[in-house]
């Protein structure tokens, strides 16, 4: 595709676009026509260990990069992105297929990182303890952690980056960064906008595109590369902690999730309703908050059912470059999975409430009509899986007890909901939950403000707010005798 924004299609090494060492390419299609749209550098095992020098060049210890400094990198990056929020959404509607609008808003909420992160800046400076034990002056630093590789999925292109670099360089770290072979072209979006816009030192931020067995085992195993910070599936990430434990790299891992959505007698069931579509059909429901199982209690079942496949009957689906509300899948086997977890789910006795009976469909293109199915059981694929798509499964649950029980029935922890007008239930039962997000009345994801991440197998660390700030720092305490 054209763009200013993709003059260059190579990976990008200590300051300069460099093609792959061997000549290969892969090809970027648009999931909404199936056409590539592009084919970028594949690069090699040399390359990234090109890019990991030169990250290594790039980190400053004894003479580190002051706040001040670090800062103004942040702050281009955010100005850069925002002045150019309608062309790089326009990319990532293009690659990801999600609707253009929630492209330009997801570009938006990435700036949003760079600029909390440069706001709260601050918080990383040295302190000295005002007790003076054993004699001693007590001063705490926070050191880069050294050169980290950033690896980042296809489903938010630009604000899952956002939520590591901006960690990352306000930490001093240099980074190799890898993006999802079927979403590169927002990165080198990102990457034209810092190679033109921002004055970073060469080797501060290196792009390396390709196979990801070839550039995971070179992450994972180049001495130099001290943090892994992962974003993707809960399978990759368990690959990751076991190629990294020889080394003790520090990892980050955000992973898979399995939402439940939880609904009391006492909720709102328009509100109700209104929070469920948008959690759950933001980026054609490939997002890690979006809820996997809706439980609603007994009692309201049939109303907020009927409510909610109202809406979802109504609901458009195309070309995200068109005024639709959901987009297509990313690719054949996403398509392939919803398509699974609901024929599996009407085959094993549940009710089809809106969208399409599975036979109806013709497969032969990537938009899935957005669908509810009620009824839904622990033997069904839909309950213990992640759909990554526009499917909703409801159960109904009778107790309090009940809806802990069923919604902690994941080996996942990282997001959950619960909609109740009872202020001390919610406050139980968001406690009893082993999720690290609990929306109360609200389907709402994260915020750079404010930190997240998973519990159990969603992973470990957590990005945004200023625990997330802390994530690419090593403390080091320097007590002075006289
Ligand atoms: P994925 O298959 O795990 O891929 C994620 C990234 O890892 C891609 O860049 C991929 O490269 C790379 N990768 C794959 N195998 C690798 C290896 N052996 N070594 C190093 N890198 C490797 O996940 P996905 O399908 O893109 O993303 C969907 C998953 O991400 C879902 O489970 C979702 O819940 C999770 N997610 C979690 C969060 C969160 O905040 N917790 C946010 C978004 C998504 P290639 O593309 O080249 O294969």
């Amino acid at each position: 595709m054209e763009s200013p924004l993709l003059k260059n299609l190579h990976g990008y090494v200590g300051g300069r676009w460099k093609d792959s060492g061997d000549g290969n390419t892969f090809d970027v299609f648009n999931p909404a026509t199936g056409e590539v749209i592009a084919r970028v550098a594949s690069m090699t095992a040399e390359d990234v260990n090109a890019a990991i020098d030169a990250g290594s060049q790039a980190l400053r210890l004894s003479n580190p990069y002051s706040l001040e400094t670090r800062k103004g990198w942040l702050e281009g990056i955010r100005d850069a992105l925002l002045n150019n929020k309608e062309e790089v959404g326009r990319i990532l509607c293009s690659e990801h297929g999600k609707p253009l609008k929630e492209a330009q808003g997801e570009v938006e909420y990435a700036a949003g990182f760079f600029d909390y992160a440069a706001k709260h800046i601050q918080a990383l400076d040295s302190h000295t303890l005002a007790e003076k034990p054993k004699d001693c002056t007590w001063t705490v630093h926070y050191r880069p952690i050294g050169v980290t590789g950033l690896i980042t999925p296809w489903n938010f292109p630009i604000g899952m980056i956002a939520k590591k670099l901006s960690a990352a360089l306000a930490a001093g770290c240099p980074s190799v960064i890898k993006p999802a072979s079927e979403t590169p072209l927002t990165m080198i979006a990102l990457f034209t906008l810092m190679d033109e816009q921002v004055d970073m030192p060469a080797g501060m931020v290196n792009l390396v595109m390709g196979k990801a067995s070839v550039i995971g085992k070179v992450l994972c195993e180049h001495p130099d590369v001290t943090m892994l910070s992962f974003t993707g599936s809960t399978e990759v990430g368990r690959k990751l902690l076991i190629d990294t434990s020889d080394q003790v790299k520090k990892l980050a891992l955000e992973l898979g999730g399995n939402a439940p959505f939880i609904v009391f007698e006492d909720a709102d069931l328009d509100a109700a309703v209104t929070n469920l579509l948008g959690n759950k059909f933001r980026g054609g429901g490939q997002t890690c908050v979006c809820a996997n199982r809706i439980l609603v209690h007994e009692k309201v079942v049939e109303a907020f059912g009927r409510k909610l496949a109202d809406k979802v009957n109504a609901m458009t689906v195309g070309d995200g470059m068109t005024d639709v509300d959901i987009g297509p899948l990313i690719n054949k086997s996403g398509y392939d999975k919803v398509h699974r977890h609901v024929s599996d789910a009407l085959d094993k006795g549940a009710t089809l409430m809106a969208g399409r009976h599975p036979s109806e469909l013709t497969g032969k293109d990537l938009f899935y009509p957005p669908t509810v199915v009620s009824g839904i059981t622990r033997e069904m694929a839909c309950y213990k899986e992640e759909t990554f798509g526009p499917l909703v499964p409801m159960v109904s649950f009778g107790s309090e007890d009940e809806a802990i029980k069923v919604g902690n029935d994941t080996e996942f922890g990282l997001a959950a909901y619960l909609f109740t007008a009872d202020s001390e239930r919610a406050q139980r039962v968001a406690a009893a939950l082993r999720f690290g997000h609990v929306g109360w009345n609200t389907g709402t994801g994260p915020t750079p403000e404010a930190p997240f991440g998973g519990m159990k197998a969603s992973g470990i660390g957590r990005e945004g707010g200023l625990e997330g700030l802390f994530e690419f720092v090593e403390a080091q305490t320097v007590p002075r005798g006289f």
